[in-house]
C-alpha cells in the first residue's frame, strides 16, 4: 500500500469511471434525463455534468470559502460523507440509482479498508468518489503536518486500493473531517492538485434529530440559497429515511441535480467565468460593485496641519459645565446650584391653607410668602440640609425647577433635566415659585 501511494502522488488525476462518462458530457433537461432513466419515468435524473479543474478553484463551499461551484439557480450537488457503510450506504445507493442521480462521495480510509466492495459499487454506479481522511479525526485544525499528511494519504491509499484503476476512478476531491479547516492542510492538499470541498449547507444529519428535521433543514437551507452543495452522510439511518422526501421535494420545486467530475487531459473543465464561482455574483443592483476604487492621496502636506483646538470649535467653558456627562453626584452638590437652599420652598404647616384662603387677597398672599422667605434665604445652604424630613420630602422635587419651565413643576420631568436648566437668572423670579407651589398643593 505504501509503495502504491508514492506512485499515486506523482500521477495526474484523471477520469472517473467510464460507465457514466459518455452520458455526463451532455447537458440535458430534467425531462430528457428522466426519459433516460430506464424503468423510472418520473426520476429526478441528473441534469448536467460540471467538469472542474481543482487547480483553478482549489477551495469551494460557501460555508467556509469565498467560492463555490458555478451552479445556476435551482441547481444542486449532493454529497455524502463517511461511508461506505453497507447497511445504510447500499440503501442510499439504491435510491440514487432509482432516480438516476449522480452524487459525490467522500470516503473514509478505514471504511474503504473494511468495505472495499462499497467503494466499487459507487464507482460502478457512476458516482464521483473523493476522500475524507483515514480515521476521520476532528483535529485537522490543530494537527502538525506529520499527522495530517498520513491521515490524508491513508484515506487516499485505502480508497484507491478498492478501485481497479484509481488513476481514472478516484477524484482529487477532499473534504476535511468536521470541516475543521486549517491553512496548512489546505495548502498541502492544493499543492497536490486536490480540491478542498466544504459545502454550501448541511442538513445536520449527524446530530440526534429526526429524519423529518433532516429533510426540513435540507430544503429550508437550499431554499435560502437557491442552489448549492448539500452535505449529507450515507452512514446515518435518518439520512436514509430523509432522502426520499428530499428527492421528492427537489422534484416538486423544480431543482436540478448536477454531477461534478474533475477535469483531465481528455476532459477539459466546463467553461465558466470567475463570478460564476461566487454564490451570489454582484449584479446591477449592487451599487458598490461599480464604485471606483479609492484613489491614492498624498498625505505629506496634511501631516503638518495642527489639530483643532477647543477655541476653533467656539467652545465655551460655561457650556461645557452643562454637558450631560456630569454625574448625579455632581448635580447634587449645592455649590453648583446658585439657587437658594431647598428650605426656601418649605412652607410651615398651615401656610398653604392661608395662601389658598379666599379671604386673603393675592397681594397679601405674595407679601406673606416674601416675608417668610427672607429669613430662610439668609440661613444659606446648610440650613436646607437640616430641614425637617416631612416637608422637605414633599417639596424636594420643586427645588431645581426653574420658573421658565412651569410645566416641570407637576413633577413629571426628570430631576436631572430640570437641574440642568437652573441658572442664577431664573433663581431670581421668586413669586412664580409660589404659584408653582399653589399648583402642587392642588
Ligand atoms: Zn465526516
Amino acid at each position: 500500500m505504501i509503495g502504491s501511494s508514492v506512485v499515486l502522488r506523482t500521477r495526474p488525476w484523471i477520469v472517473l469511471c467510464l460507465s457514466g462518462f459518455l452520458g455526463l458530457l451532455s447537458v440535458g433537461t430534467p425531462a430528457a434525463v428522466a426519459a433516460d432513466c430506464p424503468g423510472h419515468p418520473d426520476a429526478l435524473g441528473t441534469s448536467r455534468t460540471l467538469v472542474v479543474d481543482p487547480r483553478e478553484h482549489p477551495r469551494i463551499g460557501t460555508m467556509q470559502y469565498r467560492e463555490t461551484l458555478p451552479l445556476k439557480d435551482h441547481e444542486v450537488v449532493l454529497t455524502f460523507d463517511d461511508g461506505p457503510l453497507p447497511k445504510y450506504s447500499n440503501q442510499i445507493l439504491k435510491m440514487l440509482d432509482d432516480e438516476c442521480i449522480k452524487a459525490t462521495f467522500f470516503i473514509i480510509g478505514q471504511q474503504a479498508k473494511a468495505n472495499p466492495e462499497g467503494v466499487r459499487k459507487l464507482i460502478a454506479a457512476g458516482h464521483t468518489v473523493g476522500t475524507h481522511s483515514m480515521n476521520h479525526p476532528l483535529t485537522f485544525d490543530r494537527m502538525p503536518v506529520e499527522k495530517y499528511e498520513p491521515e490524508i494519504n491513508g484515506g487516499i491509499e485505502w480508497t484507491s486500493a478498492a478501485m481497479t484503476d484509481p488513476s481514472k476512478q478516484l477524484a482529487p476531491f477532499f473534504r476535511i473531517p468536521g470541516l475543521m479547516r486549517a491553512e496548512g492542510v489546505e495548502n498541502y492538499l492544493i499543492s497536490r492538485g486536490i480540491q478542498v470541498w466544504s459545502a454550501d449547507f448541511p442538513a445536520d444529519d449527524w446530530r440526534h434529530v429526526s429524519s423529518d428535521r433532516v429533510y426540513q433543514l435540507a430544503m429550508q437551507r437550499l431554499e435560502a440559497k437557491g442552489k448549492g452543495i448539500l452535505l449529507l452522510h450515507d452512514i446515518q439511518p435518518r439520512t436514509v429515511a430523509a432522502l426520499p422526501k428530499i428527492i421528492r421535494d427537489l422534484k416538486a420545486r423544480g431543482y436540478r441535480i448536477v454531477h461534478v467530475v474533475p477535469a483531465t487531459a481528455d476532459r477539459p473543465a466546463t467553461p465558466t467565468t470567475a463570478v460564476e464561482w461566487l454564490l451570489h455574483p454582484p449584479t446591477e443592483t449592487t451599487p458598490i460593485a461599480r464604485w471606483p476604487s479609492v484613489p491614492t492621496f498624498v498625505f505629506t502636506q496634511t501631516r503638518t496641519m495642527p489639530a483643532p483646538s477647543p477655541a476653533d470649535l467656539n467652545a465655551q467653558t460655561e457650556h461645557q459645565v452643562l454637558l450631560p456627562h456630569r454625574t448625579k453626584g455632581q448635580l447634587n452638590l449645592a455649590s453648583t446650584l446658585p439657587t437658594p437652599g431647598r428650605d426656601l420652598y418649605t412652607i410651615p404647616e398651615g401656610s398653604i391653607e392661608v395662601l389658598l384662603s379666599t379671604t386673603l387677597s393675592r397681594r397679601a398672599a405674595t407679601r406673606l410668602a416674601m416675608a417668610s422667605e427672607a429669613p430662610r434665604a439668609a440661613k444659606g445652604k446648610s440650613g436646607s440640609i437640616k430641614t425637617g424630613k416631612s416637608p422637605a420630602a414633599r417639596t424636594a422635587h420643586a427645588a431645581p425647577v426653574a420658573p421658565k419651565h412651569a410645566a416641570d413643576a407637576n413633577g413629571t420631568a426628570p430631576r436631572n433635566a430640570a437641574s440642568k436648566s437652573a441658572s442664577p437668572k431664573t433663581a431670581a423670579a421668586r413669586p412664580t415659585r409660589v404659584a408653582s407651589l399653589k399648583k402642587r398643593a392642588q
